[in-house]
């Protein structure tokens, strides 16, 4: 195993972020690309060139890299996008993922009583899933940093849209019944140290719904891309974008590390296309999408099959204290 460090410093990861453990198998090298960022933010632009691996834990089988970047607010700092008007309006009128809003909304109606429904969307983007959970009958509210995606959110919405992170909104105190983390919790380094946070957040015996890639199926499907199509190149984790690489049972153990109770696991639903009058390579795409989808929902066991591509899991959040160790 060999890694090209640069002048950009690295901080070395030694332990799984999910079990404590120290042994690892690395599978994926990834690499770092920020010419983008060369003229606004050089410090984050000297880690383009640098590569790392990927390693997954031999306990738990929680895929981490092996050092993440040591400058400071590194993640918060790749993430500072500056989306144009018309990528956010899109991202809203889009209904790609309807179908995964609609299901978590109705797995979470399933186990949070009807007179207690106030839901905290964390990483809420541009605010489409709090306006359908408001439409739903929820109180919504929703924790975004981006200022841009913020401010329309809450323009859209009329939710209070929190533009701070996890650590400022706990000190306010506030408490719900529900917090939702969908396509976030893959992009956050120590998920169960954010996973503690998010059990303060919620009333004893409140749920959190997390949606995130299913790593290893992800792989298998890129793996198979890159021999079906040459010069396609494999981006799974590149940038570290995606920091954090679940199977179902290390995100089932990373729930139950962080004081959650009733931990289930299964397949989630995929993005559509969705467009009304699509042509029908389009259609045929969805087709295909769905397809997978349902057998990797209803085959018994089959979340932990390579057609399970995203994962859907719940938790309880349990009463009283929970030891710091994993
Ligand atoms: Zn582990």
């Amino acid at each position: 195993m060999s890694t090209r460090h640069v002048a950009a410093a690295i901080q070395p990861v030694d332990r799984c972020w999910v079990c404590d453990h120290d042994q690892f198998d690395p599978f994926l090298q990834c690499a770092f690309e920020h010419t983008q960022f060369a003229a606004r933010d050089p410090e984050l632009a000297a880690y383009t060139g640098a590569r790392l691996w990927l390693r997954r834990c031999r306990r738990c089988g929680f895929g981490q890299p092996e050092a993440v970047p040591a400058l400071t607010h590194y993640f918060d700092r790749m993430y500072d996008q500056h989306w144009s008007d018309e990528w956010i309006e899109s991202e809203f009128v889009s209904r790609s993922k309807d179908l995964i809003f609609r299901g978590i909304l109705a797995d979470l109606r399933r186990r949070v009583p009807a007179a207690e429904r106030r839901l905290l969307d964390v990483g809420a983007h541009v605010g489409k899933f709090l306006h359908q959970a408001a439409q739903d009958g929820w109180r919504v509210e929703g924790i975004e940093l981006n200022p841009r995606t913020a401010a329309y959110a809450a323009r859209r919405t009329g939710a209070v849209i929190h533009q701070v992170n996890l650590d400022a909104f706990l000190m306010t105190g506030g408490q719900v019944d529900a917090v939702t983390l969908i396509d976030v919790l893959e992009h956050i380094p120590e998920p169960v140290r954010m996973l503690r946070k998010i059990r303060q957040l919620l009333k004893p015996g409140g749920w959190v719904g997390v949606k995130v890639p299913c790593a290893p199926s992800q792989l298998r499907k890129e793996r198979v891309r890159a021999a079906l199509r040459s010069g396609y190149q494999i981006s799974i984790g590149t940038n570290l974008v995606h920091v954090n690489h679940f199977d179902p049972g290390s995100l089932v153990r990373a729930l139950e590390a962080a004081g959650f109770e009733q931990a289930t696991v299964r397949t989630a639903a995929p993005e559509l296309s969705m467009v009304v009058g699509s042509r029908l390579r389009v259609a045929l795409d969805d087709l295909v999408r769905m397809t997978i989808f349902l057998c990797g929902r209803w085959m018994p066991g089959a979340v932990h099959w390579p057609v399970a591509l995203n994962l859907q899991a719940y938790g309880r959040a349990r009463r009283g204290d929970v030891a710091r160790a994993p």
